[in-house]
């Protein structure tokens, strides 16, 4: 007893605890690897929850566990202040900072269900603003079925989805989206009757519910209309330059062409000159297989534009994690699932690669001195972020890593788990390869203090520490937050932490209440201007 005592106090005086206990006076709970990290607050959790999701887990938890946990955590901040809520995620969904916009229709379902009546009306109200696309709103439906029933308001808010879009817009969405998770816009329609406001508008509702009324050889009078008739007409085109033309006169996009149609290098390069960028990215690989992306080819140069569009990238919203993704498939030359393969042009890779950076937007150089730890820990090593294959957060880590290290002069790249190793990664380096590399590090235990002792050890010079990472630390036997005390006041510089959560839980290494760290969210697209803003204490 007094041996145990003693021992407390002694670690009191000195600010050294094994991070097996929790550092005494502060709020620390035991983590998932059974050491002690802080509690994020439940807006911290809402942020990490819209930004990374649930979807697959983490090392510690199955998917539904993770789920269920951070429904609690939304339900929580709902209780809290639910008008809040549905600020943040009209704010995280609308700007695209997620690679995925399901974890923000899942919480928006929760407000409009289970919010007092100014938080179901506000999410009601922000519906459109969350649920751009149909494939958004049957998620919802599906989200908000699970949750409520079809009241009067969310049948309401259903049909001024539909009243609120302007025909043409709406048109698109039904041909691209006709159904998904067991909800059909037939079905949606049928609950929520939404008034055609326009001609357009009813004989819409009428081709959603029953069909096209026989397809002429003319196009459609009311032009908003003309994209629905190109496409009942492509069923039943017989040659590639029929559907070519519908492709060129009426935009139809691929999800308008017939099976038969979609090996043929011709239509693809027709629906390459309208493609949206995200679906380009995502048929780089189909592209390349039938050989109308090939070195020398026009359609390489059309897809090497679009990726060197700054303003065409932020414009689609387009999610680094997509680009990141598409990079790393198709450099392979092999698809994920099956048997295909490609010849990967060179160009497009490398156009991949600096689009990734591109999407994060324009970040300006600090001039602080950065070191950036990657944890490789085994737990890191965990289910893939937003569902790509190969993404674990480790490796993601490493992608996040080289977007501060392509605009700072001043990084020590540092990676980790209970031995650390520097990490020499050039900028010009590609991130495939980068990846590579870190994926090839030895996993271990995690002692998050190791970059700050490092630190103090090798006398580096260091303004912001960042460490990406899940927080489950517990091997050493210093707390990270006492070895970055100790390292400010040996340095004499009052070095900042930043940790970058790159799993969905709810612990941090940061001390909240140390005005010198900040939690923020791996992948958000705005965690990097958000870290430079804070190493310059513009925040
Ligand atoms: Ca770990």
């Amino acid at each position: 007893m007094t041996n145990t005592l003693t021992q407390l106090a002694s670690r009191l005086k000195v600010g050294v605890t094994p991070q097996a206990l929790p550092i005494p006076g502060t709020n620390q709970v035991e983590n998932s690897a059974g050491g002690y990290s802080f509690p994020v607050n439940d807006w911290t959790r809402l942020q990490r929850f819209l930004i990374l999701g649930s979807e697959g887990g983490s090392y510690y938890a199955s998917e539904q566990k993770l789920s269920a946990d951070n429904a609690n955590g939304v339900l929580n901040c709902i209780q809290n202040d639910g008008p809040r809520v549905v600020r943040e995620i009209v704010a995280v969904s609308k700007a695209g900072r997620a690679p995925k916009n399901d974890p923000a229709l899942f919480a928006l379902a929760l407000c409009a269900s289970l919010g007092d009546i100014e938080t179901r009306r506000l999410a009601l109200d922000a519906l459109p603003e969350v649920a751009r696309t149909g494939t958004h709103l049957f998620h919802f439906a599906a989200f908000c079925d699970g949750a409520r029933g079809w009241g009067r308001g969310l049948r309401r808010a259903v049909g001024r989805w539909y009243e609120t879009m302007g025909a043409e817009k709406l048109a698109y969405q039904a041909l691209k989206y006709q159904s998904r998770d067991g909800w059909s816009h037939r079905d949606l329609l049928r609950l929520s009757h939404p008034k055609p406001g326009s001609q357009a508008h009813g004989i819409l509702y009428h081709w959603m519910t029953q069909g096209w009324p026989g397809v002429g050889d003319e196009p459609h009078d009311v032009e908003a209309l003309r994209q629905i008739w190109a496409f009942e007409r492509a069923k039943r085109a017989g040659t590639e330059d029929e559907i070519v033309g519908l492709i060129r006169d009426y935009k139809l996009p691929r999800e308008g062409i017939p099976t038969q149609f979609l090996t043929s290098p011709k239509v693809w390069e027709a629906l390459l000159e309208d493609m949206p960028l995200a679906a380009m990215v995502r048929n780089l690989a189909t592209m390349t297989k039938i050989e109308l992306l090939t070195r020398t080819s026009d359609a390489t140069k059309r897809v090497v534009s679009m990726l060197n569009d700054s303003d065409r990238i932020r414009r689609a919203r387009l999610h680094p994690i997509a680009l990141l993704s598409a990079l790393t498939t198709y450099s392979s030359g092999r698809g994920v699932k099956g048997n295909a393969t490609w010849t990967a042009v060179p160009k497009v890779i490398d156009a991949l690669d600096s689009a990734f950076y591109t999407a994060f937007g324009a970040l300006e150089p600090t001039n602080k001195r950065w070191a950036l730890a990657l944890d490789v820990s085994g737990s890191m090593g965990g289910p893939p972020i937003a569902g790509v294959a190969g993404l674990t957060p480790r490796v993601a880590s490493a992608a996040m890593a080289m977007v501060t290290n392509a605009v700072e002069d001043d990084v020590q790249m540092l990676a980790f788990s209970h031995e650390l190793r520097t990490l020499s990664l050039s900028r010009k380096q590609r991130l495939d390869d980068v990846l590579k590399a870190v994926d090839k590090i030895p996993m271990g235990a995690t002692d998050c203090a190791l970059p700050m002792l490092w630190a103090s050890k090798t006398k580096a010079k260091v303004d912001v520490f960042v460490v990406y990472t899940d927080s489950e630390t517990w091997f050493g036997n210093i707390h990270p937050v006492e070895a970055l005390r100790r390292y400010r006041e040996e340095s004499g510089i009052a070095a900042k932490l930043i940790v970058v959560g790159m799993v969905a839980n709810k612990f941090s290494i940061a001390d909240p209440n140390d005005a010198g760290m900040l939690d923020v969210v791996g992948f958000d697209t705005a965690a990097p201007q958000l870290m430079s803003d804070f190493s310059l204490n513009n925040m």
